[in-house]
């Protein structure tokens, strides 16, 4: 069911774009890192995953959607102009920030040439600046910017997690591959569940992931399902019965930001409700 192999791009084992360290947490996986190669293998590694570490490192080498590994590593091959000189992480990206942040963000999937190249989430790419910028103005981020995986920059209190963990083309996942990631955001929201206070999601496909993600978990989650919305909030309760605030947010994408869609003070509102 999983099994391991040799990074497609380099021939080693899995390298980092960048040493570990200036707020990167560097390549988790190791030569004993399990590979899935299915969606049964997903499953299976995600729910036995011993801590958010080695949760990472099995998110970082998985290859259970075809059409996702040839598009993740075809764009790292190729590379954009721009970054010719650099290295591409071409890999799944796992979550940032602390495991214990009470805060979570769900986007949707890495960018081809933000993510997939730095290996850290909206680091990189036009979403990340206007994200980014928000979260630092919230003291949630150490610094406005996110360029590059040695950048520096630190969360606190926020982790942020894509639904699907690859990049996709057109940035459009299939319903299977959306349904194939699933686990792992399950096994990351078993990690952050007994300090999460709120899980914003960013875009239709975040909520959707996001609630799919606590209803697996045994959460009680309102009847009607609650829609999306920018600035809607609903109010989930874990198992135990602790209250999490679900809250919308229109996604930090350029035909949202470029337009005026979402503004920054849209965007600064909703992270202080948080
Ligand atoms: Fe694995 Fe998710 Fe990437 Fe599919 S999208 S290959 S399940 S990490």
């Amino acid at each position: 069911m999983a099994q391991q192999l040799p990074h497609p791009i380099t021939g080693d084992l899995f390298p980092s774009p960048v040493p570990p360290g200036a707020g990167w947490p560097g390549d988790l996986a190791s030569a004993a890192t399990p590979v899935a190669t299915t969606s049964a293998a997903v499953g299976a590694l995600a729910a036995s995953a011993v801590d958010p570490d080695d949760l990472a490192a099995r998110i970082s080498v998985c290859r259970a959607c075809p059409r996702l590994v040839e598009w993740r590593e075809s764009v790292a091959v190729a590379k954009r102009a721009a970054y010719a000189d650099q290295p591409y992480w071409g890999r799944p990206v796992p979550a940032a920030g602390p495991a214990d942040a009470p805060i979570l963000i769900v986007g949707l999937a890495p960018a081809a040439h933000g993510a997939n190249r730095t290996g850290r989430n909206f680091t990189g790419d036009r979403s990340g600046d206007f994200l980014y910028a928000a979260l630092h103005r919230a003291g949630l981020a150490s610094q406005p910017t996110a360029t590059h995986a040695g950048d520096g920059l630190t969360l606190q209190g926020a982790r942020i997690i894509a639904a699907v963990r690859c990049a996709p083309p057109q940035n459009k996942p299939t319903t299977l591959e959306r349904q194939t990631c699933a686990p792992w955001l399950d096994a990351d929201l078993a990690f952050s569940s007994p300090r999460v206070r709120s899980i914003m999601c960013l875009g239709l496909i975040g909520w959707d992931a996001a609630i799919a993600a606590v209803r697996h978990a045994g959460w009680t989650v309102p009847r009607p399902k609650p829609r999306f919305g920018h600035g809607m909030r609903a109010t989930l309760h874990t198992p135990d019965g602790r209250a999490v605030s679900l809250v919308g947010c229109y996604h930090v994408s350029q035909q949202n930001t470029f337009t005026g869609r979402l503004t920054e003070q849209m965007l600064d509102e909703v992270i202080a409700s948080l």
